[in-house]
């Protein structure tokens, strides 16, 4: 079985889909793997250290991708950059398919079998394979880090001979994965945390991790969270209740972090210009779903801005922030997943079509778009 790992094409991205760990095991499991050349230095991996696990380093995207029947891949390829690959080739990526529809039907015209890692079911036996976990966990702590850099005072309490020096107030809004792992951080870096969320279990993650909750907790909020452990869209009554007891919150914080998504849609907006207005000159407010539209008014995706002295980081690719270590991850990630699919004695590929994380993931195969999400997208 024929491996591909390209370099990747967009703009500032610096992960990689294999490392050498992860080549390595590919090679242990029977497979010939062919990585780009220079494919890993963004993640400040060398051509020689995939050579050494036993990769082919190709001199071209082409090259590599040449009679591969599995590429592997962080974001999603243009058809054009598949050509040369096998018919029926697994592409598996963050493909990224909700408002890409025309993308995905090239796909499926290009004739590959596409599988977005970002479907995967959150089950037990696929956490090893959740990408959105592993990297949202890392964009989790690299806000509260960005947030801290650009900060003009410090963040936890110190008492020191010159006078006592009050800790910072963070509130987190959206305690997923991502808000999780915010909360975590700045309260290691002494700050005084407060979170947020639609979703009810979220309560008791907060305060374990030692942060205040703050929510309108109605009957809507009680049922607010899908039978797949996601946020659902909330009623316009209560987002503006909401937002009422947000609003008074937000006034009194240092820093806001948010992380609210909702699968498939647009960011919820939860964040005006008038509440950015209510918040202290050198108050830093981090949004996490600037790549989803924002969470806040003015968020500018991929630049900070500063409106009043407030500072709005919209940094896009957080997770590639932190790169080697969100590399080493997302390999991982995709490494399970590919093992479920390889026949341990001859090592080829051999995908069970009915196993629930191949029909959750799979986007298309055989010239069309098969995932019940995008059937309607045509070529
Ligand atoms: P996400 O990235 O889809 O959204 C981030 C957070 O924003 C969520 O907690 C969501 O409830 C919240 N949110 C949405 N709208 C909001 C609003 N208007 N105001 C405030 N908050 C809002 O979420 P995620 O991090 O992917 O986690 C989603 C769920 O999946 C959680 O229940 C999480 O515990 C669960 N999960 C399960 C597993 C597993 O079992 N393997 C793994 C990871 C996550």
């Amino acid at each position: 079985m024929n491996i591909a790992i390209v370099r990747e094409r967009l703009e500032g991205e610096n992960r990689v889909a294999a490392t050498p760990e992860t080549v390595g095991k590919l090679v242990g499991l029977g497979a010939q793997v062919s990585v780009e050349k220079g494919a890993g230095l963004g993640s400040r991996i060398l051509d020689a250290e995939y050579e050494a696990a036993g990769a082919r380093i190709a001199p071209t995207a082409a090259a590599a991708l040449k009679g591969a029947e599995v590429v592997l891949c962080v974001r999603r390829p243009n058809a054009a950059s598949l050509s040369g690959v096998a018919k029926g080739a697994l592409v598996i990526g963050a493909l990224d398919p909700y408002g890409n529809d025309k993308d995905v039907a090239a796909l499926a015209k290009a004739n590959v079998t596409a599988v977005s890692m970002e479907f995967m079911p959150r089950i037990t036996r696929a956490q090893v394979m959740d990408i959105l976990s592993s990297q949202a966990n890392l964009a989790g702590y690299q806000s509260v880090i960005d947030a801290a850099a650009e900060f003009d005072r410090a963040m936890p309490m110190m008492m020191t001979a010159a006078g006592t020096v009050r800790p910072a107030k963070t509130f987190v809004m959206g305690a997923g994965v991502a808000g999780l792992q915010a909360i975590a951080t700045a309260k290691r870096l002494g700050a005084v945390v407060s979170a947020t969320d639609v979703r009810p279990a979220a309560k008791e993650q907060v305060e374990s991790l030692g942060g205040k909750f703050v929510a309108v907790e109605d009957e809507e909020f009680k049922q607010a969270e899908t039978a797949g452990g996601y946020a659902k869209q909330m009623s316009a009554e209560y987002q503006a209740k909401q937002a009422e007891l947000t609003a008074s919150h937000i006034a009194k914080q240092d820093i806001v972090i948010t992380t609210a998504l909702i699968p498939g849609r647009p960011a919820p907006r939860l964040i005006t210009k008038a509440m950015v207005e209510s918040m202290a000159p050198g108050s830093i407010i981090v949004d996490l779903a600037a790549e989803r539209g924002g969470n806040v008014e003015l968020t500018v995706p991929g630049k900070i801005v500063e409106h009043k002295g407030v500072k709005i980081i919209g940094y896009t690719n957080v997770q590639g922030r932190i790169p080697t270590t969100a590399s080493q991850l997302y390999a991982r990630n995709l490494l399970a997943f590919l093992t479920t699919l390889i026949d341990a004695k001859t090592a080829a590929l051999a995908i069970d079509w009915d196993d629930e994380l191949v029909k959750a993931t799979v986007l298309t195969r055989d010239g069309a778009v098969v995932h019940p999400n995008f059937v309607t997208a045509e070529a």
